[in-house]
């Protein structure tokens, strides 16, 4: 009988797995102990895990092998995958950078012109190139580029950078930036919408993208003065209307609302100012919008 559980792939070991569990984790799927098996199913869903190198990850979905997939946006590119990206996931934010020797300045995309330039990303680095108008020696190497400089293969690398102390160490600086890469939700693009394998899926994408809103945004508690009121709401960024509610003491009522977590900080010093007390930010699980 044919396999009617949805099919995700993810990395095995890797940077992106422990943060793609943890996705599927939030999204209240119950997942088998899995000890190194390759296809793991979950409890409580009608999904199958696959656990893959990253590398293998678009031709999989691709192919259908598996029919979506967690996998870094550098790796898609990389790989030229006829897949359909389908969300960002916000985590695995990384740079494909050019890396260049310490004593060296950069200050015109121009200076990659006829250099040789080491990397693991060579499509990615050659259409950077060509779309840029520039001719350069593009050296496909599959690991440790960054020691290439000294080693006197290369002038110049094309790697992925985050802090930057791999390059460091190796008496390189990053220059340009070639790509921003974040880990993305990519499917097959034959998945068929009348097929039960698709209402699997785009529930699942339903649960994925509550629990991603829900991560970008705070419940934001306040007891404010009925005279400030106004004020008040004017600083709060409340995604939707935000709730007044009144108090047993008189002059007094609560705010609550929905904001975007990062406002936090930005607006906290000027509630207090407006006269606003007891301010209280929680954590949300999910929005269903
Ligand atoms: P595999 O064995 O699966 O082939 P890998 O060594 O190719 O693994 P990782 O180093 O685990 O890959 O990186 C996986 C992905 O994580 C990269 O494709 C990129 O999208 C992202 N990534 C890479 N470096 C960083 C970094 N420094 N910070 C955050 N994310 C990164
Ligand atoms: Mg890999």
């Amino acid at each position: 009988m044919e396999n009617r559980n949805l099919r995700l792939a993810l990395q095995k070991n890797g940077r992106l797995t422990e943060n793609s569990l943890q996705l599927l984790r939030n999204c209240n799927l119950d997942i088998e102990k899995f000890n190194d098996r390759m296809i793991v199913s979950v409890r409580n869903y009608n999904l199958d895990l696959l656990f893959l190198r990253d590398d293998d990850i678009p031709e999989y979905v691709q192919e259908g092998v598996a029919d979506i997939g967690i996998v870094g946006e550098d790796v898609v590119e990389e790989n030229k995958a006829e897949v359909s990206v389908v969300k960002k996931l916000g985590f695995g934010k990384c740079k494909l950078r050019i890396g260049i020797p310490e004593s060296d300045e950069i200050d015109n995309i121009k200076a990659l012109e006829n250099k040789r330039i080491a990397t693991s990303y060579p499509n990615i680095l050659k259409k950077f190139l060509k779309s840029n108008n520039l001719k350069a020696n593009v050296i496909n190497i599959s690991g440790s580029v960054e020691v290439t400089p000294t080693l006197g293969i290369s002038d110049y690398i094309c790697d992925l950078v985050s802090t930057g102390n791999t390059l460091k160490l190796n008496k390189l600086k990053s220059s340009l930036t070639v790509l921003e890469s974040e880990a993305v939700l990519i499917k097959n693009k034959n998945l068929d919408e009348l097929t039960d394998k698709y209402q699997i899926y785009s529930k699942l994408l339903a649960r994925i993208e509550s629990v991603l809103n829900a991560k970008n945004s705070k419940y934001l508690m306040i007891n404010v003065p009925k005279d400030s009121l106004q004020t008040i709401l004017k600083i709060i960024p409340s995604l939707k209307s935000p709730t007044i509610l009144s108090l047993a003491e008189e002059n007094l009522c609560a705010v609550h609302a929905v904001i975007p977590a990062e406002k936090f900080w930005e607006i906290v010093d000027n509630l207090k100012e407006a006269g606003a007390s007891g301010i209280l930010l929680l954590p949300i699980e999910n929005i269903v919008y």
